[in-house]
C-alpha cells in the first residue's frame, strides 16, 4: 500500500464499489457511526472519499490534503459542495446511468397509487378473493388524467417521455423553462398544481426546495388529485400530506422518499390512499453496478488523468 492512493470510504457502501477500490487504491473504511474517527496519521493521507450521500462541512475540514468526494448517488444533498468547493475540494455524483430505472418506477408507484394494485395482491394473498368476492373498484384512473411534472431534469424528462404514451396531458414546473419539450410550463409548484390533477415531484432536496410541497399546494391539486414523491422527502411538508389525505383534500398518493428516512410518520401507516416503497427507484443490481461503476470510474480518472467524468455544478472544474 505505500505507494497506493488513501480513499476513505465512510459508513455503508456498495460492495462493488468497495471491490473497485480495494484493487485501485489503499482503500480504509470507517464503520458507521464511526465514521470520522481517524488518527491524525491517517486524516492526512486521506486524498479521496467515496461516500453514500454523507459529507458534511466539518468532516470536509478533518481532511487536510482531500482532492475528490465521489458520491454514491445522483442527489447529493448530504455532501457540502459548495463548502468542499471553498476548499478546492471537488465532488462527482452519479447522473444519467440511473434515469431509466427511476423513471420506470415512478410510472409503477405511479399505477400502484391510482389502482391499489399492492392493496389487491394483499386481498389475493390474504384469500378474500375467493371468501367476499372481487377486489372493490378503485375509485381512481389513470385514464384522461393531466400530470404535472415538478422537476422535468435528466430523470423528470425520462418520466415525461414514458407518460406520452399513456395520452396524458402534461404539463411542468422548474425554475427556468425548457426550450425542447412541448409541455406545458406553469410559474410555480402552486400554479402547477392548480392546473393538474397529477403532481411527481422529482427535484433536488435544497433550501428552495424544503417542504415547496405544503398544504397550499395540495389544496390546490384538489379532492381529485393524487401526488407521487420520488424526489426527495425533505420537499414535503408530511403533516400537510397526512391531513390532506384524512380530510380527502387530495385523492391519493405515492412515496418513494420521506422527510427523515428511514422513519416513516406513524400516521402513515393507516392510510390506505397512500402507497409507500423504501427509497427504491434506482434499486436494481444492473442499476446500482452502473452507479458503483460511476463512483470509482471518477476517482480512477481523477488520480490517473487530473479529470473528472461526473462533476456536480459547484466543482470548480470542466470535464
Ligand atoms: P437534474 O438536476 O437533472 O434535474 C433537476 C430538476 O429539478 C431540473 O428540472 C431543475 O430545473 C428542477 N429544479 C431544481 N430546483 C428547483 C426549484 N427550486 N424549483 C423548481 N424546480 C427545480 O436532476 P435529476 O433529474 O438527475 O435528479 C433529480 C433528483 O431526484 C435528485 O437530485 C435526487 O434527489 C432525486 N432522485 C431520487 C431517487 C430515488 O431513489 N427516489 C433516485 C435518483 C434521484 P431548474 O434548475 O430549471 O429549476
Amino acid at each position: 500500500t505505500d505507494n497506493k492512493i488513501t480513499v476513505l470510504v465512510p459508513g455503508r457502501m456498495h460492495p462493488r464499489v468497495l471491490e473497485r477500490l480495494a484493487q485501485a487504491f489503499d482503500l480504509l473504511q470507517t464503520p458507521v457511526g464511526f465514521e470520522m474517527q481517524l488518527t491524525d496519521e491517517q486524516r492526512a493521507r486521506i486524498r479521496g472519499v467515496a461516500t453514500t450521500n454523507k459529507m458534511p462541512a466539518d468532516w470536509i475540514d478533518q481532511l487536510p490534503n482531500a482532492e475528490v468526494i465521489a458520491n454514491f448517488g445522483v442527489g447529493y444533498d448530504g455532501v457540502d459542495a459548495r463548502h468542499a468547493a471553498t476548499k478546492g475540494v471537488l465532488v462527482t455524483n452519479t447522473p444519467d446511468v440511473l434515469n431509466d430505472e427511476v423513471a420506470d418506477t415512478t410510472i409503477g408507484l405511479l399505477l400502484n397509487t391510482i389502482r391499489r394494485l399492492p392493496l389487491a395482491e394483499t386481498y389475493l394473498r390474504e384469500g378474500r378473493w375467493e371468501k367476499e368476492g372481487p377486489f372493490p373498484l378503485t375509485p381512481l384512473s389513470l385514464k384522461n388524467r393531466h400530470v404535472g411534472l415538478l422537476g422535468l431534469g435528466r430523470i423528470g424528462l425520462e418520466i415525461a417521455k414514458r407518460l406520452e404514451p399513456f395520452k396524458v396531458k402534461l404539463s411542468y414546473h422548474t425554475r427556468t423553462p425548457r426550450k425542447d419539450v412541448s409541455y406545458t410550463y406553469a410559474s410555480s409548484a402552486v400554479e402547477l398544481a392548480k392546473s393538474v390533477d397529477t403532481l411527481i415531484s422529482i427535484i433536488p432536496a435544497t433550501p428552495e426546495t424544503h417542504k415547496i410541497i405544503n398544504a397550499e399546494v395540495l389544496a390546490a391539486l384538489g379532492p381529485n388529485g393524487v401526488f407521487i414523491n420520488v424526489g426527495r422527502g425533505t420537499s414535503v411538508d408530511e403533516e400537510a400530506l397526512e391531513t390532506a389525505l384524512r380530510q380527502g383534500t387530495i385523492a391519493a398518493a405515492g412515496l418513494d422518499v420521506f422527510y427523515d428516512e428511514p422513519k416513516i410518520p406513524a400516521g402513515f401507516f393507516d392510510l390506505p390512499t397512500l402507497c409507500m416503497l423504501p427509497h427504491v427507484a434506482s434499486a436494481s443490481v444492473p442499476t446500482r453496478n452502473d452507479m458503483a461503476d460511476l463512483v470509482v470510474d471518477n476517482l480512477i480518472k481523477w488520480f490517473s488523468e487530473k479529470q473528472l467524468l461526473t462533476a456536480v455544478p459547484e466543482t470548480p472544474v470542466t470535464t
